[in-house]
């Protein structure tokens, strides 16, 4: 969807640092970090929400969660621990209608969330 900023990041067309990409998903730094380490990981297909994840999308989310995993690792975090969180919709808080997990990590994160 060209008219989406996800898509658009994903693209190259607008620039992020780029923190892990392969043929299915990109994941960049959040420009507005909540955490030391905040990873904004992304499909390349456009899905605006969990209620728009199809059944053959399966493989394709569970692709966000090793993305998730292997840059949680690769930056040390993978005994400390992180969050892997996805927000659906306004009363949590989505405001970029392209499915994305953050990733946070690199301090003490409370529960529950606020
Ligand atoms: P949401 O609120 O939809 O769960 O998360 C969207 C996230 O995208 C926010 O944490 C926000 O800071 C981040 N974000 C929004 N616009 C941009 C951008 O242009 N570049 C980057 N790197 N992150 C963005
Ligand atoms: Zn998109």
């Amino acid at each position: 969807m060209s008219n989406c900023l996800f898509c658009r990041i994903a693209a190259g067309e607008i620039p992020a640092k780029i923190a892990y990409e392969d043929n299915d998903v990109v994941a960049f730094h959040d420009i507005n970090p909540q955490a030391p380490l905040h990873v904004v990981i992304i499909p390349r297909k456009h899905i605006a929400t969990i209620n728009d994840i199809e059944a053959g999308d399966a493989e394709l989310v569970g692709k966000l969660y090793l993305a998730a995993q292997k840059i949680a690792a690769d930056a040390g975090h993978a005994e400390d621990g992180y969050r892997v969180v996805m927000n659906c919709g306004a009363d949590a808080g989505q405001s970029v209608f392209h499915i994305h997990l953050h990733l946070l990590a690199g301090r003490h994160l409370s529960w529950p969330p606020g």
